[in-house]
Order: structure tokens, then C-alpha cells, then sequence
């Protein structure tokens, strides 16, 4: 197995307990947050504007598999690494105060301005 940056140990482990994530979803967390990372850091690191959104759908995913393995419903409202991109435009600090309580997009975003 490839060597995992994010290890089980980095998880927050009050929320290990609280959500009963199993030692095997742990592991899968952690391939996670490894993707995640290097996905997003991809995207900042180009001016690719096609690239850059396919990198950000792929987040989209690897959002959703996060819910699932820490057992939290699956609930597009409470992602919050869509804000990660140096692309994006929507205001950051909002939408992270207000998780679960609908997003605020900037029309003028060029990752999530048409966002129906
Ligand atoms: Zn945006």
C-alpha cells in the first residue's frame, strides 16, 4: 500500500468515537483527505480553467464518499472543500459560518456562478 500522508491518527478522534467510524473507514478517510489534497493543489497550481473544474467536480465526489465513510448523511450543503480553490470566487468565511443552511455563490465565479 502506498504510503498515506493523512494518517488515522491525524482524524479527529472524538468524532472516530462519536460516528463509530470503523478502523477500515478510517483507513479510507485518510486515502481521502490524501486525494483531496493533492486534487485541489493540482487545480491551484494551474490556469487551466477546464482542468480547474474538472479537478473541482472530482472534489464533489470525494466529498460526498467522506460523508459516507465518517457515516454523516449525504448532504451536498455541509461540503465545504468547494471553497478551496484558488478559482473561486464565493465569499469563504460566510458559507463556512453557514454550513447546512444553503450556499452563498458569487455569480461571478467562474467555478460556481451557474450553479442551479
Ligand atoms: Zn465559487
Amino acid at each position: 500500500m502506498k504510503e498515506l500522508k493523512f494518517k488515522p491518527k491525524d482524524l479527529n478522534k472524538s468524532l472516530v468515537k462519536q460516528q463509530k467510524v470503523s478502523l477500515e473507514n478510517q483507513l479510507e478517510l485518510c486515502k481521502c483527505y490524501d486525494l483531496l489534497d493533492k486534487t485541489i493543489q493540482e487545480a491551484n497550481e494551474s490556469t487551466n480553467m477546464v482542468f480547474i473544474k474538472n479537478q473541482a467536480s472530482k472534489v464533489e465526489v470525494l466529498e460526498f464518499e467522506l460523508q459516507r465513510l465518517w457515516n454523516f448523511d449525504i448532504d451536498k450543503e455541509y461540503h465545504r472543500y468547494w471553497l478551496d480553490f484558488n478559482a473561486c470566487r464565493c465569499p469563504r468565511m460566510d458559507n463556512l459560518e453557514r454550513l447546512g443552511y444553503g450556499r452563498i455563490v458569487n455569480l461571478n465565479c467562474p467555478l460556481h456562478g451557474d450553479d442551479k
